[in-house]
């Protein structure tokens, strides 16, 4: 599956030969998995169309199932899957070879240097069926230290018919020296008109134009908002940051507790719009909420927002485990809450 706005890139990206290993690099939201996995399949494809995966073959059958021998991917667990499964990994098995995904999944976080040297030797084995042999590791900026620099030996020596494909939504945070051996291609955000057309298709009736605002401009990034009972959570604790400082700081934070990375991306983006009633007038992300984000930009200080607002965003980097989730969201909304009642 490609999706529309992705297919002009890859027909140019399979219309030139193609190098060893690809960046595909952008705003996460926008497809760049999928065009990876596309690129992988339209590669390992037996009787591709016009560059792209017949979608019959053996080959495609395999790789749509996740039995393709010449195909990896590495990604880390999702918080809960890894949760649920640190157990099996420490007993090792999910490193047995009959995995029916085929994905090197270990119980960490990070990409660690052990699956990333899984891919390393497995891009180094000659291939199945004679043709290429295709990694894809996503997101790649989940490599720690050590897994990057396992994967710049592959990089600078690439045995032939490899095609190596990292995806990041944070291409900031590879090393330069990674980045450097790769060819950088940029998956950007799809015009609104088609973003919106899509959602369309895709069952996002209502709300579409508000949603896409807030996963800003990402179309896929609507899907997971547009859920129904994420929908309402949101809602709920948007209708109480408008309400404070009012409520109950203490009851909110141990109600979202169990969300601090939502709640985060919440409030750095109302804190976004607040800035931006500010400078420009009108919100970005929450169009819906325009009246009480001008509100609050008109009593706070543009000078406290902006440094609450640099706190939020490095305070990204540390959220996937907080020690004290509800303490951490305490202080942000103890912090809001005094910028957004300042001079009330
Ligand atoms: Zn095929």
């Amino acid at each position: 599956l490609i999706h529309p706005w992705n297919q002009a890139l890859y027909a140019q990206l399979r219309s030139t030969p193609l190098p060893h290993a690809v960046l595909l690099h952008g705003p996460a939201g926008v497809g760049k998995f999928e065009l990876a996995l596309a690129l992988a399949q339209g590669l390992l494809c037996e009787a591709p169309i016009e560059g792209q995966a017949c979608g019959t073959c053996d080959a495609c059958n395999w790789f749509q199932q996740g039995n393709h021998p010449d195909f990896r991917r590495v990604e880390p667990e999702s918080r809960d899957s890894a949760d649920k499964s640190d157990e099996k990994a420490e007993t090792g098995a999910e490193t047995k070879g009959e995995s029916p995904t085929r994905s090197v999944k270990r119980g960490g976080r990070p990409i660690t240097i052990e699956a990333v040297r899984e891919i390393t030797a497995f891009l180094g084995f000659s291939s199945h069926r004679g043709g290429w042999r295709v990694a894809v590791i996503h997101p790649a900026e989940y490599m720690n230290t050590a897994a990057a620099n396992a994967l710049l030996k592959t990089l600078e020596e690439p045995p032939a018919g490899v095609l190596l494909i990292l995806v990041s939504h944070q291409i900031g945070r590879l090393l330069p020296t990674v980045i450097s051996r790769c060819r950088k291609v940029h998956v950007g955000l799809p015009e609104t008109g088609r973003a919106l057309a899509w959602l369309n298709e895709a069952g996002v009736e209502n709300h579409a134009e508000t949603l896409l605002a807030e996963a800003g401009g990402a179309p896929l990034a609507v899907l997971a908002l547009a859920d129904p009972e994420r929908s309402s959570l949101r809602a709920a604790f948007l209708d109480q940051l408008a309400r404070l400082p009012q409520e109950d700081i203490c009851q909110l934070a141990q109600s979202y507790q169990s969300m601090t990375g939502e709640v985060h991306g919440w409030l750095l983006r109302w804190v976004h719009d607040t800035l931006s009633q500010r400078l420009a007038g009108k919100p970005r992300y929450f169009l819906d909420r325009a009246d009480d984000t001008a509100r609050v930009a008109r009593v706070s200080d543009l000078t406290e927002l902006l440094t609450f607002q640099r706190e939020l965003s490095q305070a990204g980097r540390w959220l996937r485990h907080p020690l004290q989730p509800q303490l951490l969201l305490e202080s942000w909304l103890i912090r809001y809450a005094q910028i957004a009642g300042a001079r009330k």
